[in-house]
Formats: C-alpha cells, sequence, structure tokens
C-alpha cells in the first residue's frame, strides 16, 4: 500500500515544515479519505485545460506556504461557475496584499463537495501517549464552544461512534432543527482511516505534530476532506 512516505519525505527536503495542501489531500487519498477532484495551475493560463477534466462549480484556493489561513488572506472563493470566474478569481487573489507578499505555489482549482454539514477531525502528538484524534462539528462549535471529543490513538469503531454521541451538537448530526441527517457512518470510517489501527496517524506517528482536516463536508451519504493541513515534526 501506498502510505505516501514519499509526499513526507518530498515535503523535508524541499525544507518545508508542513505539508502543502495538495500533498495533504494525496496523503489523506492514500489512506481512502475522499478529496475533492482537483489540478493545480500556476495562473490563469492554466484555467481552461484545467477545467475540461472537471465539473462546475469549482474552488480556487492559493497555494502557499506562507499563507495559514487562505479565507483571512483572500485566498478562497467558492462556488465559481465558469472558467471566467475562475480566471477573474485568480486574477483577485494576484492583487490580494497578504498574496503579493507570499511566496505562491500555485492555484488549486477543485471540485465543490455536495453540501453537508462541516466537521473538523485533528491530531496532535503527545509526547507521553503518541497520536491522539479529536472530532467535533465545525465554525462556532470548534472556535466559540470548544466542543470535541479527543481519544488516544488507535481507535476502534466503537471510539468513533462514541466520539460522535459525546459532543454537545450531536444532535445536528442526527438532522435536528429541521436540517438534513448526515452520514455519522462516513464520519466513523474517516475517524478510523485516520486513527483507527493501521490509519494515517498511526502508520506516520512521529512524522506529524499536528493535523487537521478543517473542514471534512459531510452530506447524507458522504463525507468529503476540503482542507487539510499536516505540520511535521523537526528532525
Ligand atoms: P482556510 O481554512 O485556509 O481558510 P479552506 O480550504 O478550509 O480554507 O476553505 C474555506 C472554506 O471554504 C471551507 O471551510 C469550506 O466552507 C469552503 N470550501 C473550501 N473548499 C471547498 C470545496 N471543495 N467544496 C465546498 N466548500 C469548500
Ligand atoms: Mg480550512
Amino acid at each position: 500500500m501506498n502510505t505516501g512516505v514519499e509526499l513526507i519525505e518530498a515535503a523535508r527536503s524541499a525544507g518545508r515544515t508542513a505539508l502543502d495542501e495538495p500533498a495533504g489531500k494525496r496523503l489523506l487519498a492514500a489512506f481512502g479519505i475522499k478529496t475533492p477532484k482537483s489540478t493545480l495551475v500556476s495562473g490563469v493560463e492554466g484555467v481552461a485545460a484545467a477545467l475540461e477534466s472537471m465539473g462546475l462549480p469549482v474552488v480556487v484556493k492559493v497555494v502557499s506556504p506562507d499563507i495559514l489561513h487562505k479565507s483571512d488572506a483572500g485566498g478562497v472563493k467558492v462556488n465559481l461557475k465558469s472558467g471566467a470566474e475562475v480566471e477573474q478569481a485568480i486574477a483577485a487573489m494576484q492583487a490580494a496584499p497578504q498574496i503579493m507578499a507570499a511566496q505562491v505555489d500555485g492555484y488549486l482549482i477543485e471540485e465543490m463537495a455536495p453540501p453537508g454539514q462541516e466537521m473538523v477531525i485533528g491530531a496532535v502528538a503527545d509526547p507521553q501517549f503518541g497520536p491522539l484524534v479529536m472530532v467535533g462539528l465545525g465554525g462556532i462549535f470548534v472556535e466559540v464552544l470548544a466542543d470535541v471529543a479527543f481519544r488516544i490513538c488507535p481507535i476502534t469503531r466503537l471510539d468513533a461512534q462514541e466520539m460522535l454521541t459525546e459532543l454537545k451538537g450531536a444532535a445536528i448530526l442526527r438532522g435536528a432543527r429541521g436540517g438534513k441527517p448526515v452520514s455519522q457512518d462516513a464520519i466513523v470510517d474517516a475517524l478510523l482511516k485516520i486513527g483507527g489501527d493501521g490509519g494515517l496517524l498511526m502508520r506516520h506517528a512521529g512524522d506529524f505534530k499536528e493535523a487537521d482536516i478543517n473542514p471534512l463536508i459531510v452530506s447524507e451519504t458522504e463525507a468529503v476532506a476540503v482542507d487539510a493541513r499536516f505540520i511535521l515534526t523537526e528532525r
């Protein structure tokens, strides 16, 4: 099985302290986690060819080792419905002050994930316990309410299921307040692929100081990782 060792080695030998978003997503995909179809372009000139093999609408994101929060820097535009809109989005990013000041590796064009509940899956390496995995509902649930559940890896399917029922916002997953229920099985599967026996964190224990999928977008049928951040340990 391809476990993405070469992605990590490539980032390290380039002197990087983290995997970039395309590499992070390839690593997730190597562990069977769904990610959007995407292409990296260097500027507007690559857009037409990239869109030939993609369904609209798409998202455009700046890829830069200097930009941690792409939205804050004006580096994310969602729901773009034509090549012209994509080109405009890239041109606007190229003129944004924070992006002009950064080293830019390119612009990631990717398909929109089916709409759903945004979740966060996180990981930290504990010096004593090794990798810990975390799950929470997205947005204010993580940022303001700190509604998250943690476990030491490796986790079992039952652990993953219990992590979801522990969340104060668990009812939202079941479709509270007129929302649609989302696939809890899809979240559990993603948690196992990350934190289970033979999962990404166990296979790469020692490689990552910190990681997160923020967000994992979960619909009634599937869970798609639309953002990925993997911070490398120092060697
Ligand atoms: P950052 O966290 O660096 O600002 P993200 O890649 O997480 O950037 O994108 C910001 C937001 O845009 C996400 O939280 C999500 O709501 C939305 N988004 C990003 N990519 C997609 C996608 N492929 N499909 C649907 N929504 C997306
Ligand atoms: Mg994000």
